[in-house]
């Protein structure tokens, strides 16, 4: 499942660069499915859903930074545990009940961010 920052979070920002895919914003800033990964134009996701990879998406929270769930692999394909959580002083990367995948189902998000590795 993905991981979620939950309104703990003290903006303290090291999160951020820890995350593989590029799937943590600061609060109220836009987000891309682009950055950091090698999608561009239009996209099929491995959910079916159909998105353009270089339009500004708006932000998931205004207040906190925030988790896009279509980005956050759990680190699987880089890491052995999230980074997210491994960094945050407060403990507020917690499961994203709301976003459950399987291990399979995030390794294959991981490939189609990352066909190149
Ligand atoms: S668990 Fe990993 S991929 Fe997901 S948001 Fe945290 S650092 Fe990024
Ligand atoms: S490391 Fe934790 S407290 Fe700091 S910005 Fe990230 S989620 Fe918020």
């Amino acid at each position: 499942m993905a991981i979620i920052i939950t309104d703990e979070c003290i903006n303290c920002g090291a999160c951020e660069p820890e995350c593989p895919n590029t799937a943590i914003y600061e609060g109220a800033d836009d987000w891309r499915y682009k950055d950091g990964t090698s999608l561009e134009g239009n996209v099929v996701l491995t959910n079916g859903r159909e998105v353009n990879a270089d339009e500004a998406q708006e932000p998931i929270s205004d207040e906190v930074y925030y988790i896009v769930p279509d980005k956050c692999t759990e680190c699987k394909g880089f890491h052995e545990e999230p980074q997210c959580a491994a960094v945050c002083p407060v403990d507020c990367c917690v499961p994203d009940e709301d976003h459950v995948e399987t291990e399979d189902e995030l390794l294959a998000k991981q490939r189609f961010m990352h066909p190149d590795g």
